[in-house]
């Protein structure tokens, strides 16, 4: 059984209603941990549906949680800021409402393409609301308890005049700096480091909010939460989700969720680092170089447990391939796969909407790689196909689209991610470049046979072959030579199969111009 329906069952097994909760502080781009998060807990919600189960799938965002250093990728002007809530900071690119929404926006965008649609929680507007007043003022209410449980739990000392809250300075908009001097019901004394004294009415919303440690349980109990996974960062001994269990329990009477300990994603390749503006890859990138299917297949064929690699490099290639190759299992084109545990619930998991009936138009993505290189946008594309006789003229329309999203995504990984042996560009002009007689005459031989051939990879091939031999000249200077007049560089795609790819006119101008 997939470990998705596992799971599932043994939520059922207790109650038949859940919520399941995912989240993120929007501070800065976001990690691919939390992809993994996502569509982990999106497998479980489908699975509790099909089951006959009600599932809510929820995802809070964190921005009301102060800045807490200008990071590498800000300007130094965001200094003034740290210590705001992300939520009253402005955005950086100055298109979005707030600096937590720049971060936030783009990511919920991007995860419709893969199928996944959360109910979307915004922390900042459910404090302003006043949501929490009644968790604080429990939290209040058992401050010497909670301070117990987390001081035992995790080890850490909490200082003197501490209280469950930490309180917005009415000065100068920091979360994080004002210290309380005294706590009666309702009101919070404090005094700021920006030297500000004053008080706040914990009954108004927005005034201040719960730190992390009870926040979390805290929300447990207010979205009636049953199922939450975190990172095995979180789920250490004595971390958060330990004095959260007990802190839900004892002090908002409210059962804690189950727990799934997810597994880290491990990058691999050269891309792994965005080298412009020296961050790791994001969630949103992930997404943006991977097909949607076969992004969420890498997370379902593994078990949460497992660590997953991502090579943002070629092993994306080989990530695609395998994809395709159990597709066409599923649908009993190719022989079983050995090592391929539950296939069927694998790929299904793996649509991000419906499940196809029949199989989709398979081209090989190496293959949409080279021809993206030459004709750039999927128009371009498409002309290709259709003139080499790849595609019929009448590609049905789902099919159509599924290779033009291919495409994007491919040509995104080409532009940001795939080291330089699979990069080329079909110069517009010759270029610069001086040929030597053997060359030439290699040139004016192939250009003749080109002439009178049918426009295929094969024959294409063989005339390649037979030039070379007519006029003595080595088969690997002989590509070396189509390379540099076509490409400017002294390698390329298979050459046969990547001319055939190139209209004949254009080649045979070319063969012409480089011997004149
Ligand atoms: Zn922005
Ligand atoms: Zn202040």
């Amino acid at each position: 059984m997939h470990w998705a329906d596992v799971l599932a069952d043994k939520l059922l097994k207790s109650k038949k209603k859940h919520v399941l909760a995912t989240g993120i502080t929007p501070s800065g781009p976001i990690h691919i941990g939390n992809m993994r998060e996502i569509l982990t807990t999106d497998a479980i919600y489908r699975c509790i549906i099909e089951k006959g189960g009600d599932a809510n799938f929820i995802y809070i965002a964190d921005d009301f949680d102060p800045l807490r250093k200008v990071y590498p990728y800000l300007p130094k002007t965001y200094e003034k800021y740290v210590g705001k809530p992300i939520s009253d900071i402005p955005c950086p690119c100055g298109k979005h409402k707030s600096y937590a929404d720049h971060y936030l926006n783009a990511f919920l965008n991007s995860l419709k393409e893969i199928g996944v649609n959360p109910h979307v929680y915004r922390a900042s507007e459910m404090y302003k609301k006043g949501e929490y007043v009644e968790s604080i003022q429990i939290a209040l209410e058992n401050t010497v308890k909670i301070r117990d449980i987390i001081e035992n739990i995790s080890k850490r000392k909490l200082p003197k005049n501490w209280l469950p809250f930490n309180v917005l300075c009415t000065k100068c908009g920091r979360i994080n700096t004002a210290k309380p001097v005294l706590y009666d019901f309702p009101i919070i004394e404090y005094v700021c480091d920006c030297g500000y004294e004053g008080e706040i009415d914990i009954r108004k919303g927005g005034v201040g909010k719960l730190p992390w440690r009870i926040d979390w349980p805290a929300r447990w109990k207010m979205l009636n939460v049953t199922f939450e996974p975190c990172g095995k960062d979180l789920a250490t001994v004595g971390g958060a989700r330990d004095t959260g269990a007990k802190i839900v329990e004892e002090i908002y009477k409210y059962p804690h969720p189950a727990l799934l300990v997810y597994e880290f994603i491990i990058l691999k390749g050269k891309g792994a680092m965005h080298s412009s503006k020296g961050t790791a890859l994001s969630s949103e990138e992930m997404l943006k170089m991977t097909p949607p299917e076969v992004l969420r297949f890498l997370l379902m064929k593994n078990q949460p447990e497992r660590h997953i690699t991502f090579d943002s490099g070629i092993g994306l290639l080989n990530l695609v391939d395998e994809y395709d190759k159990e597709e066409r299992v599923y649908f009993g084109i190719d022989e079983e796969n050995k090592g391929m545990k539950d296939l069927k619930k694998t790929y299904e998991l793996s649509q991000p909407y419906q499940i196809p009936k029949e199989i989709p138009y398979q081209l090989p993505y190496r293959h949409l790689v080279t021809l993206i290189q030459i004709g750039k946008k999927w128009e371009g594309v498409k002309k290709i196909l259709i003139r080499t006789g790849q595609i019929p003229d009448d590609l049905n329309r789902e099919d159509e689209l599924y290779l033009k999203q291919r495409t994007e995504h491919a040509n995104y990984w080409l532009k940001m991610f795939a080291p330089d042996m699979v990069k080329f560009e079909v110069k517009e002009k010759l270029p610069d470049m001086s040929l030597k007689n053997e060359q030439k005459d290699f040139l004016i031989c192939l250009n003749d046979k080109l002439k009178s051939i049918i426009w295929s990879p094969e024959e294409i091939h063989n005339a390649i072959y037979e030039a070379s031999k007519e006029t003595n000249i080595k088969i690997n200077i002989s590509f070396k030579t189509l390379y540099q007049i076509i490409l400017g560089q002294e390698k390329g795609p298979r050459a046969g199969y990547f001319l055939s790819n190139i209209d004949k006119k254009f080649i045979l101008a070319r063969l012409t111009e480089a011997v004149k």
